[in-house]
């Protein structure tokens, strides 16, 4: 059996308590051995945590990872307009290996700011999961199907694809990754599409996640039509189980934050994306007290800029606030939870907590910095003053992916340069 030992810092316990000690790992079984301060000294590896916290990696709980390509591409633009006429046409244009460099440049991005697991709705998925597999992250992926705008033929070969990758990839890179059927929204796929790949995907016990209640812009066009919210009407789909996960939920009722609880169905909270789109402002407080599974997800960073997990638990907290017009709404040890234990529960994926027989997946943040000092109150500080660039080591499954900032499974500079390439060929073809 192989061994990493981290050492020499404090940890994060899923009680939101922090003590001293150190971490053993089965490096093998991608499990923790032990916490506690005086952990087997003679490990095949180890990790220097000093001055350091040891947490839950990171779980960003909705992304697109390829889009890190169109990083900047347009900014400052209603979700509608902004995808019609800038997003859509660019993605069009991508080839797999755009979306395979893309994804790269993502996931070393998120190595280096502390996550470990995330959520993925995009195409060309087999390029997505070979990128992950190398790069050692954790995932569940899906391909996004939109059938608005195509015929019948061509929008059963997407929801046809999307069944087909998710039962064909579900268990690859050594079980780290895990599918889902990824309808792109209640407004974009028709309802006799909706009804059958959810149908389809459940008889194979694959879970279905898509967009809910993002802008009003989605809402209404739903309750003018059917008389109903959209979050009944997707129940009424089949699409709102204990599995099943939605991104955004901003504009909810209290009988749709109902329906959401009772189901056990997971919320993302993509705060910043939903600021930056001014799609408004989710309930979060609410949906925590209606005891709502909420998760914390970046979007794509067309509409973040980044996939930086720290700056999303900021505006979680500062936007939960404003929302509930209540400064003790969406407390920093609420938001921790929310961006480990919440979205992993969110997303059906195991870790978002350190414990004895659970996962081995582990961001180390670095204290020692004048923006984090004095350190003495770590939980808030990791949602209010952190960053992800105080991330010191990223360990996923019982290896380490970073080491001293270092990522060991990507050749950054590689990585980094051919997504430069990528996107300023893609910019002279759009
Ligand atoms: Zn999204």
């Amino acid at each position: 059996m192989q061994t990493l030992r981290i050492t020499g810092g404090q940890v994060l316990r899923p009680d939101g308590t922090v003590e001293t000690a150190d971490v053993l790992v089965d490096s093998d079984e991608g499990t923790i051995l032990d916490i506690a301060a005086d952990v087997d000294a003679d490990a095949d590896e180890t990790l220097d945590a000093d001055g350091c916290l040891v947490m839950p990696g990171l779980v960003n709980a909705h992304c697109h990872v390829p889009m890190t390509l169109l990083r900047g591409h347009a900014d400052d633009k209603q979700l509608d307009a902004w995808l019609q006429e800038d997003i859509w046409p660019a993605e069009a244009e991508l080839t797999p290996e755009d979306v395979r460099a893309g994804a790269e440049l993502g996931l070393v991005e998120m190595i280096k700011s502390g996550t470990t697991a995330f959520a993925d709705m995009y195409f060309h998925v087999p390029d997505v999961v070979a990128a992950i597999d190398e790069a050692g992250l954790r995932a569940r992926v899906g391909h996004g199907v939109v059938t608005i705008g195509k015929d019948d033929d061509d929008a059963w070969d997407d929801i046809d694809e999307s069944l087909d990758v998710a039962r064909e990839f579900d268990g690859a890179a050594d079980g780290r990754v895990r599918t889902a059927v990824m309808p792109h929204s209640l407004t974009t796929v028709g309802e006799e599409y909706l009804r059958e790949v959810t149908a389809d995907a459940h008889d194979d016990g694959i879970p279905v996640h898509y967009h809910a209640n993002e802008t009003t812009n989605e809402v209404d066009p739903i309750v003018d039509e059917r008389d109903e919210r959209p979050l009944e009407y997707a129940r009424d789909l089949g699409m709102v189980t204990d599995d099943d996960f939605v991104a955004h939920g901003v504009h909810l009722d209290d009988e749709e934050i109902s329906i959401l609880a009772d189901a056990g169905t997971g919320v993302v909270h993509c705060p910043a994306s939903n600021m930056k789109l001014a799609s408004g402002m989710a309930p979060v407080q609410q949906m925590l007290d209606a005891g709502v599974a909420v998760g914390l997800g970046t979007d794509g960073a067309a509409s973040n800029n980044d996939l930086d997990m720290f700056d999303e638990m900021r505006d979680a907290a500062m936007l939960g606030k404003l929302a509930a017009d209540d400064a003790s709404a969406v407390a920093a040890p609420d938001v921790v939870q929310m961006a480990t234990a919440g979205s992993a529960d969110a997303i059906g994926l195991p870790g978002g907590t350190l414990e004895v027989g659970g996962v081995a997946d582990i961001a180390v943040v670095d204290f020692d910095a004048p923006h984090l000092t004095p350190a003495t109150n770590l939980v808030s500080h990791l949602v209010y003053a952190a960053r992800g660039s105080d991330v010191r080591h990223t360990v996923c499954d019982g290896e380490i992916l970073m080491r001293d900032r270092e990522v060991l499974t990507l050749d950054e500079s590689a990585v980094v340069a051919r997504a430069r390439e990528a996107a300023t060929s893609l910019f002279e073809r759009v």
